[in-house]
């Protein structure tokens, strides 16, 4: 299979891999952004995001789309393209069913995925009553009731979202305070949103759908049976970095890539941003980091630190 050559490859089409590709293409690389999805990551299920300077609110989706018209501008952008092999040679060849590509340096922007609750009933009922994303979900649930199970930011959005359309939400949280920013604890609670304190998820039960939870109160290992429609789960991520492992990066204890403060991995000509290098998690910062990625790739394939 001939090769198609680029300069920068970027693996991952969130916020960080279109910054990068932005970058990439105005520095003069000749740049390839590769998505095993559509275009926008984690960024995407985003109902509202309300903290990107100069955009004082506008939906993930929305965004991703406009970043992607962006990053068009500067990039080649190939979407529902999964990466399978990289290998390192004089260049680095990257391998996907539709092709193979060579390039000089490469960043790893592939982001996290959600953590799952591992609790009986969540696979088996996942797609029929329980959902990681309620942007695409929620809608379904109008005057149904839910819960969202989590504290953080996230469970806190998206019960937000689900209350405004409609929907009868409970947050089940496993502690008596909440993690979430105070914007959006009070956005929630001056919607008239309501919290399960001190508990946790034993069951998601159902035949061919949600119909009950379990949930344990930790305070007095009391149990309670509530009937839901759905079950939202939001409580954070795991990075996405198989690609990073089977080429030597080195990731810190909980599998977040390590990189020095110019986004550089212990490999040379690999770098890395956004999610997939741990928090903050915010598009603000994802971008931040591609843009300095791409940078870095630039200016090190001119003077390599490597040689
Ligand atoms: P997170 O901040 O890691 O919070 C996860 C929540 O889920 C915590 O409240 C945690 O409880 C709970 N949790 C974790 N494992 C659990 C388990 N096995 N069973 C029950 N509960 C569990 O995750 P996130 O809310 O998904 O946010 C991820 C990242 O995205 C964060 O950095 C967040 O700031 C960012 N984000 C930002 C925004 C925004 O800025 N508007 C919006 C969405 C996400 P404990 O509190 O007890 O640990």
């Amino acid at each position: 299979m001939s090769k198609t050559e680029y300069e920068l490859i970027i693996v991952g089409g969130g916020p960080a891999g279109m910054s990068a590709g932005i970058y990439g293409g105005r520095g003069g690389l000749k740049t390839l952004i590769l998505e095993s999805e559509a275009i926008g990551g984690n960024m995407s299920d985003a109902p509202e995001i309300d903290n990107y300077p100069a955009v004082e609110n506008i939906k993930g989706m929305e965004l991703a789309e406009k970043m992607k018209d962006h990053a068009s501008k500067y990039a080649d952008i190939n979407e529902i393209e999964p990466v399978e092999d990289v290998s390192l040679n004089d260049s680095i060849e990257v391998e996907t069913k539709e092709g193979a590509y060579s390039a000089e340096a490469l960043v790893i922007s592939t982001g996290t995925e959600y953590r799952k609750l591992g609790v009986p009933g969540e696979e088996r009922l996942s797609g029929n009553g329980v959902s990681y994303c309620a942007t695409c979900d929620g809608f379904f649930y109008k005057d149904k009731s839910v819960i969202v199970v989590g504290g953080g930011n996230s469970a806190l959005a998206d019960a937000s979202h689900l209350l405004d359309l409609g929907v009868d939400v409970k947050v089940v949280h496993r502690r008596d305070e909440l993690r979430a920013e105070k914007a959006l604890q009070e956005s929630f609670f001056d919607k008239g949103g309501e919290v399960i304190w001190n508990s946790n998820v034993e069951e998601i039960k159902g035949e061919d759908k949600v119909e009950e939870v379990l949930l344990k109160n930790s305070a007095d290992d009391s149990e309670e049976t509530l009937e839901v429609d759905g079950v939202f789960i939001a409580i954070g991520d795991v990075p996405n970095t198989n690609l990073a492992d089977k080429i030597g990066v080195e990731t810190d204890e909980r599998g977040f890539v390590k990189t020095d403060d110019k986004q550089r991995t212990n490999v040379p000509r690999i770098y890395a941003a956004g999610d997939a290098t741990g928090e903050p998690k915010q598009v603000i910062v994802a971008s931040a980091e591609g843009a300095k990625a791409a940078m870095a790739a630039y200016e090190d394939l001119e003077n390599p630190y490597w040689t």
